[in-house]
């Protein structure tokens, strides 16, 4: 068994990995897809010490940094179970999609979350080609141009805020015929003078001409009519969706959006086990606050394992 095993190796998982390892605790790292999001990320600008690199390449560089602290790392490992400890000081079993079985007396899990995409044509063409996820990313890149937002929920809306400030123009997209931000979310919004607000509005695809995004054609629901708009970028803010739905019936506590529980510490309900990164309700989904998570996660694993006797 290890002595701590981190489910998920985006950078939640590998920072939490390296500080273990560095403890002297025999840690491994099971990970569907080592790298996480990173994996789909083109320019990374907002990583404090980097001014500029793309997630693939820091994806690399986290592997070369896993490796050279001798953490056993397991990549295409998806959990499918967790069986925790009986008793305090137990191990923790972790159910692999394989059929292994993997064990260790501290946890730490850091399976991220993955955005909801609108499922329309020409999203996935143009995904990083003017198709968005994350204003904190992205929004730079469309300084002075014409974007759509679609989603009028709180992170819509908030985007919507935040995007109006560096692009020319927003338009605000939602498939009701109300928008479910907050009130006062809604008036701010309103009070922007490049903001227009379309409800009932589905968004039936994302156009482009084979390189960039130029449009978005979407049908007002209310007459039935198919529109189209010239866009230079649509963000997509229709839900970012932990990926614990695994976790579910373990004993282990979830919010109502299924986002791990923990406290200020990375604990979660369970002795021994703690997380980390965008699977937990720790908000602000980031890069550098998943690896600030995980390494927080990973010290409180140290002071667990130290206090705690095997049983
Ligand atoms: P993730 O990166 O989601 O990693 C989760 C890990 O868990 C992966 O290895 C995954 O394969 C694994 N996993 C999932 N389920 C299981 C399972 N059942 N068993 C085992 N392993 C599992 N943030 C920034 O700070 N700057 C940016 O410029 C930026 N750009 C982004 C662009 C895009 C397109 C996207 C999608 C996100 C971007 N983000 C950016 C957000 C950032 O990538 C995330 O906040 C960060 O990766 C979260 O790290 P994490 O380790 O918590 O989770």
């Amino acid at each position: 068994p290890f002595e701590v095993l981190v489910v998920g190796g985006g950078p939640a998982g590998v920072a939490a990995s390296v500080y273990t390892a560095r403890k002297g605790f025999r840690t491994g790292i099971a990970a569907e897809r080592f790298g996480g999001q990173l994996n789909d990320t083109l320019g990374i600008e907002n990583l404090p010490g980097t001014v500029y690199t793309e997630g693939p390449k820091l994806t690399s560089t986290l592997g070369e940094q896993v490796r050279e602290n001798e953490v056993d790392l397991m990549n295409l490992a998806k959990g499918s179970k967790l069986l925790p400890a009986k008793e305090a000081g137990g191990l923790h079993r972790i159910e692999l999609e394989n059929g292994a079985t993997l064990s260790a007396r501290s946890l730490i899990l850091s399976t991220g979350a993955r955005w909801r995409p609108l499922g329309v044509p020409g999203e996935d063409e143009y995904r990083n080609k003017g198709v968005a996820y994350c204003p904190h990313c992205d929004g730079p890149l469309f300084k002075g141009k014409r974007i759509a937002v679609v989603g009028g929920g709180n992170s819509g809306v908030e985007a919507a805020i935040d995007l109006a400030n560096i692009v020319g123009h927003v338009t605000l997209i939602e498939f009701e015929d109300k928008l479910r931000a907050d009130e006062v979310l809604q008036a701010k919004l309103q009070s922007l003078g490049n903001v227009e607000i379309l409800k009932s509005a589905q968004t039936t695809a994302v156009t482009g001409d084979g390189s960039r995004v130029t449009g978005l054609d979407y049908e007002d629901r209310k007459s039935g009519e198919q529109r189209h708009l010239d866009l230079e970028g649509v963000f997509v803010q229709i839900g970012l969706v932990p990926n614990t739905e695994w976790l579910k019936d373990s004993g282990l506590e979830l919010s109502q959006y299924g986002e791990i529980i923990i406290d200020d510490h990375a604990a979660t309900n369970l002795p021994g086990i703690f997380a980390a990164g965008d699977a937990t309700t720790v908000p602000y989904k980031q890069i550098v606050t998943a690896m600030g998570e995980g390494s927080k996660a990973a010290l409180s694993a140290f002071d667990y394992l130290i206090r705690t006797e095997a049983a």
